[in-house]
């Protein structure tokens, strides 16, 4: 019997997925897949794609094309609601969808709950889109004067982003800005030190400034206030504040973990609703929570596409094993990266290689899909 398979999302977690999509149509099933946009951006490529390390084309999917070259179908729109007793998805602007199987890939996003009033040269470092948007307007002010940067959080994604800003400006601009990093209570502080020592070593040599032990609690058009009640002046603002999951399983009522991800069993599956399954960024994984990188995204890919296919069709469910400890490169600016897995640690410029091997390879393998 035809049964309709909805992806939401054609993220990390979906690439197996939509590489056999034309498996699930051979036996007869549909597939849609929803999505806000007809690429998917692979974010560890993003500060590269900031500074021109690669461009746009480089780190990016095109997941409408993939899904309508193998017979399924594209919606370029946004889920904003779940129905699951309806098995229905309700889209921002298009009309509901009904599903037999469904599975979520919808990410995460970085919360602009600090931010008031008006948003202008205010970025966050996700949707990785957003990132060309600063890139443009850091290119526009940076070939004419000046100027200072404002990086609010205190993660690798703040390191990154500082070094690219660097790059950018020195390969591109006519002035180096005043970078500062806004860190909170301390920069990357859940990595080991020998870690967290070469970080500060590279951003020392930038004259990346680090602003430590304190918070920002308002974010407004120039300017960050922190919680000493100290205030500072950027003219460019990110946030980079780490990510929440999708907001829209608690909006539902489906069950979520404390972090209002979308709470699933070792089968990826849903804990309530048998016929929805998820991946990457948006799930709270009911056996251990898992760090939000796509590493957990991409080693869910082949059990996502299997459960999918058996709920389809009929099978056994696999468990899913996040696995041991995961290899964790840095893209520092400048050609030079910081790597980390168990005791191994160095930075310099074989980190940045091989970074760039392993990500180019990833993005080549998805890529060629597209063919
Ligand atoms: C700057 C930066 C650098 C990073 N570097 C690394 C790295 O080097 N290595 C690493 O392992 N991790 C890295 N991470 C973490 C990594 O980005 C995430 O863990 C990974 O993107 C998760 O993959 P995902 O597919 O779950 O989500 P995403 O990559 O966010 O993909 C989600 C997809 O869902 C779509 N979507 C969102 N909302 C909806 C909706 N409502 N309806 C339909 N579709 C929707 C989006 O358009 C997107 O295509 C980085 C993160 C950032 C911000």
């Amino acid at each position: 019997m035809q049964k309709h398979l909805v992806l939401v999302g054609g993220g990390h977690a979906h690439m197996v997925t939509l590489k056999h999509l034309h498996t699930f149509i051979e036996k007869g099933h549909r597939v849609t897949v929803i999505g806000p946009s007809k690429y998917h951006y692979y974010s560890g490529m993003g500060p590269g794609m900031f500074s021109r390390t690669y461009t746009p084309d480089d780190i990016r999917f095109a997941t409408e094309h993939v899904v309508t070259k193998q017979g399924g179908s594209f919606i370029l729109d946004k889920v904003v609601k779940i129905d699951p007793a309806a098995k229905t998805v309700f889209l921002e602007k298009g009309d509901p969808v009904s599903y037999d199987v469904l599975s979520f890939n919808a990410g995460s996003y970085v919360p602009w709950d600090q931010v008031d009033g008006e948003h202008t040269d205010i970025f966050s470092v996700k949707p990785i889109e957003t990132l060309l948007m600063a890139q443009a307007r850091v290119l526009e002010l940076i070939t004419q004067k000046k100027i200072s940067v404002g990086i609010v959080g205190g993660g690798p994604s703040s390191l990154e982003l500082a070094g690219n800003v660097w790059q950018l400006a020195r390969d591109q601009g006519n002035y180096m800005p005043e970078i500062t990093i806004f860190a909170g209570s301390s920069l990357m502080s859940r990595f080991p030190e020998r870690i967290r020592n070469m970080a500060y070593r590279s951003l020392h040599k930038r004259d990346v400034k680090i602003i430590e032990q304190d918070y920002a609690k308002q974010v407004s058009k120039g300017r960050i206030t922190l919680e000493s009640g100290a205030v500072h002046e950027a003219d460019i603002i990110f946030l980079a504040v780490g990510v929440r999951p999708s907001t829209i399983f608690k909006e539902s009522g489906l069950p979520t973990g404390p972090d209002n991800g979308l709470l699933v069993n070792k089968f990826l599956q849903c804990t309530e609703h048998p016929e929805i399954f998820g991946g990457g960024d948006c799930i709270y994984f009911q056996d251990r929570p898992l760090d939000k990188v796509g590493v957990y995204a991409v080693r869910e890919n082949p059990v996502l596409y299997h459960n999918l296919m058996v709920s389809l069709e009929e099978g056994e469910l696999q468990p899913f094993d996040p696995g041991g400890s995961y290899l964790l490169i840095f893209n520092v600016g400048g050609g030079r990266g910081i790597l980390g897995k168990n005791s191994l640690m160095f930075d310099g410029r074989l980190a940045f290689w091989i970074k760039d091997y392993i990500d180019r390879k990833f993005m080549r393998e998805f890529q060629e899909m597209e063919k």
